[in-house]
C-alpha cells in the first residue's frame, strides 16, 4: 500500500499528517519526497545509518570520434546539447537525463558520466523505516532523487510525504500511489490549491480523499467543495492551541493514545477506499 499525502501548497500540515499516520500504523516506512525542505525527520527523529548519494546519467562527448552532426542536439528537448562552430557542448543542468542523445548518435561518441544531485537517507525512528531525499543546493532537478527514495518502498505500508504544488515532484510523488491523501486548510488559499491538487490527482486516475487541518479557524468552502465534488473529508485536525505548540516543538501528535486511534482510523478509511477502487 502506498499512500501519498500531498497538499497544493505548503504550510498546510502536510508533514504534520504524513508522520503521525506512519507512526500509528505497524511496518510502516515514511518516505520524506519533499527533498528541496524535507522535515519530517524534525519529528521523528530518526537514527540515520546509511547515506548513499544520488546522481544523474549526462553525457559527455568524445571528442576524437564525434563528426559534429549535430543529431543528438537535435533530439535534445531540453537544449542540454549543442554542436558551436567545431565544439559539442554539454550542459550538465539542463540535462534531463532522458539518453535520447546517447540513442540517436551515430558514432557512440557519448560517453556516459555522472552528476550529483544529492542524497538519499535512511534508518530507523522507532519501528518506522525512515527515509530521507536530499536535494543538493541549488540543484533543480528533483523527480529524479525522489524516484531513488521510492525505490526504498517495500512491502507493507508506504507513507510517501510529497513536496507542495502540483509541479513534477509532486506528479513524480504520486505515481503508483494507491491512494492521495490532500492537506488542506480552510482558508481561500487552501481552497484555491486544494483545486489545483485534485485536478493533478483526477489526472493520474488515483483515488483520493481530504484532510482538513486547522478546522474551525476559517470558513466552510472546503467542505462544502468536497461535498459538491463527491470527495471524502477523511479527518479534521482543530485549529487547536496544545496541536500548535505540539507542533511547533517538534512533537508527535500520535503519540497521545487519543491521535494515535484517530489516525489509525485514518488509514483503516483510506485502506476501504483503495481496496473499494482497486476492485473496480
Ligand atoms: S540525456 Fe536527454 S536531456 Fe540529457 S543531453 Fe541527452 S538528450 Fe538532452
Ligand atoms: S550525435 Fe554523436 S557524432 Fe553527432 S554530434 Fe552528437 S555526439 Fe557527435
Amino acid at each position: 500500500m502506498i499512500i501519498s499525502v500531498a497538499s497544493g501548497k505548503g504550510g498546510t500540515g502536510k508533514t504534520t499528517v504524513s508522520t503521525n499516520l506512519a507512526y500509528s500504523v505497524q511496518d510502516a516506512t515514511i518516505l520524506d519526497c519533499d527533498v528541496e525542505a524535507p522535515n519530517a525527520h524534525l519529528f521523528l527523529k530518526p537514527v540515520i545509518k546509511d547515506v548513499v548519494k544520488a546522481h544523474v546519467t549526462i553525457p559527455k562527448v568524445d571528442e576524437k570520434i564525434c563528426n559534429l552532426c549535430k543529431k543528438c542536439m537535435d533530439i535534445c528537448q531540453f537544449s542540454a546539447i549543442a554542436v558551436i562552430g567545431k565544439s559539442l557542448l554539454v550542459f550538465p543542468e539542463l540535462c534531463h537525463s532522458c539518453m535520447g542523445c546517447f540513442e540517436v548518435c551515430p558514432e557512440d561518441a557519448l560517453i556516459k558520466d555522472k552528476r550529483l544531485i544529492g542524497s538519499v537517507e535512511s534508518g530507523k525512528s522507532e519501528d518506522l523505516n525512515f527515509i530521507k531525499g536530499i536535494l543538493k543546493t541549488g540543484e533543480s532537478m528533483s523527480p529524479p532523487l525522489i524516484k531513488r527514495v521510492r525505490e526504498h518502498q517495500r512491502k507493507k505500508v508506504n507513507i510517501i510525504d510529497a513536496p507542495p504544488g502540483t509541479s513534477c515532484p509532486v506528479i513524480a510523488s504520486m505515481t503508483g500511489a494507491d491512494f492521495v491523501l490532500m492537506v488542506t486548510e480552510p482558508t481561500p488559499f487552501g481552497m484555491h490549491d486544494l483545486k489545483l491538487a485534485v485536478e493533478a490527482v483526477k489526472l493520474l486516475n488515483i483515488p483520493y480523499g481530504i484532510v482538513i487541518n486547522r478546522s474551525g479557524k476559517g470558513d466552510n468552502e472546503v467542505n462544502k467543495y468536497a461535498e459538491k465534488e463527491n470527495i471524502p473529508v477523511l479527518m479534521e485536525i482543530p485549529f487547536d492551541r496544545k496541536i500548535a505548540e505540539l507542533y511547533s516543538n517538534g512533537e508527535i501528535l500520535a503519540k497521545e493514545p487519543v491521535w494515535k486511534r484517530k489516525f489509525k482510523d485514518l488509514f483503516n478509511k483510506i485502506s476501504k477506499l483503495a481496496e473499494k477502487e482497486a476492485a473496480i
